[in-house]
């Protein structure tokens, strides 16, 4: 059985962020369809610290494939050698069963995940939005700048952390790469409260993001937090902002930013508005004026790294990248 190996620089070379987020479109708007099985996924916790093993399982009808994440999210790693997400993208062929391809997740899981956030910020966002403020300053930071600006053309970047000089070293990677206006904030709120987008892409397990920092018309991508335990927004940011999530069932499950404002009585579990997917398939109002603050919630669905698997197989059969290894 001749088998596809990807490693890092093969995946960042071959799924670059504008066809990323036309392969994720397509991978949300199949996942409404009902093309798609996506088991809720096991999380496997290491006793007494907070690192995780996570299996991510989905099947593709549309793609006639089957594939699984198996990813470890260490977050002490944070600052070592090793980044805090590590592991594989097993791709299947969908009508045999033979193993077609093993990838590396961490490139993937950077990439997908910044290209839904993208999704949803070109659905969600102000046309006009001019300012992106980035809370987190660690693998995602990068990748959700590159997304934003494929889909919002940003004249200013603000970045905070809680390390300063991670957030600078992020700005500097952004004027560097995209020539953007792009400097570290002194706080959180202050530049909360001149965004017309903010992503939290932190691994905080209490509010980085307050609501009453928000003004109207800002869209919010959460994307940090993904347990039931951990937020990374305020109540008040969920109570104020019209509601969208990549699956309604995984928000139902995991989603803190959301099941902590519900159990507290501060929103009702049916005020999410609609999966992305949804609303890209009807085609339904999205954002209905430039007040409103709106609110993308993301977990991380599978079927975002099987529908990248199946691209990057694809790509490297035609194009004969990769290393093919007999098993
Ligand atoms: P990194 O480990 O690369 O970076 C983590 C960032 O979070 C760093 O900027 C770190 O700051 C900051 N941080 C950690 N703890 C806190 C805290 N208590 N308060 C404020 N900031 C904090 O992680 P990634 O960029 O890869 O991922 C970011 C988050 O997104 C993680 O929680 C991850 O699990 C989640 N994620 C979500 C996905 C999804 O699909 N929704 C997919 C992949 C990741 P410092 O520099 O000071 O350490």
């Amino acid at each position: 059985m001749r088998v596809l190996v990807l490693n890092r620089r093969d995946v960042e070379f071959m799924l670059t962020m504008p066809k990323c987020i036309e392969l994720m479109e397509s991978a949300l708007v199949s996942l409404s369809r009902g093309e798609v099985i996506l088991p809720l996924r096991p999380v496997l916790r290491v006793p007494d610290s907070p690192n995780v093993f996570a299996l991510m399982p989905a099947y593709s009808n549309a793609l006639k494939a089957i594939g699984t994440k198996l990813i470890t999210v260490y977050p002490g790693n944070r600052g070592t050698a090793l980044e805090s997400h590590q592991g594989a993208v097993l791709l299947f062929d969908g009508e045999n069963g033979s193993l077609l391809a093993m990838m590396d997740a961490a490139s993937i899981t950077a990439i997908r995940t910044a290209a839904v956030s993208g999704v949803a910020t070109r659905l969600l966002a102000r046309t006009n939005a001019a300012t992106l403020v980035i809370l987190g300053a660690g693998v995602q930071a990068r990748t959700h700048i590159d997304a934003m600006l494929a889909v919002r053309p940003f004249t200013k970047i603000l970045v905070w952390s809680r390390t300063p000089e991670q957030a600078r070293a992020v700005a500097e990677d952004a004027r560097q790469r995209h020539g953007v206006e792009a400097e570290a904030a002194k706080s959180a709120a202050d530049a909360v409260s001149v965004a017309d987008v903010v992503c939290t892409v932190t691994a905080a397990r209490e509010p980085v993001l307050r609501g009453e920092w928000l003004k109207p018309g800002t869209h919010i991508n959460a994307v940090g937090a993904s347990i039931p335990t951990a937020r990374e927004l305020d109540t008040e940011a969920v109570r104020r902002a019209r509601i969208f999530v990549d699956r309604r069932e995984s928000a139902l499950n995991e989603a803190g930013d959301l099941l902590i404002p519900i159990q507290e009585g501060a929103i009702a579990a049916d005020a999410i508005v609609a999966d992305l997917g949804e609303r890209l398939v009807s085609g339904g109002t999205a954002r209905r004026n430039e007040e409103e603050i709106t609110l993308f919630k993301s977990l991380g669905l599978a079927i975002e790294d099987l529908a990248c698997a199946h691209f990057l197989h694809g790509r490297a059969k035609a194009d004969g990248s990769g290393t093919w290894v007999d098993l």
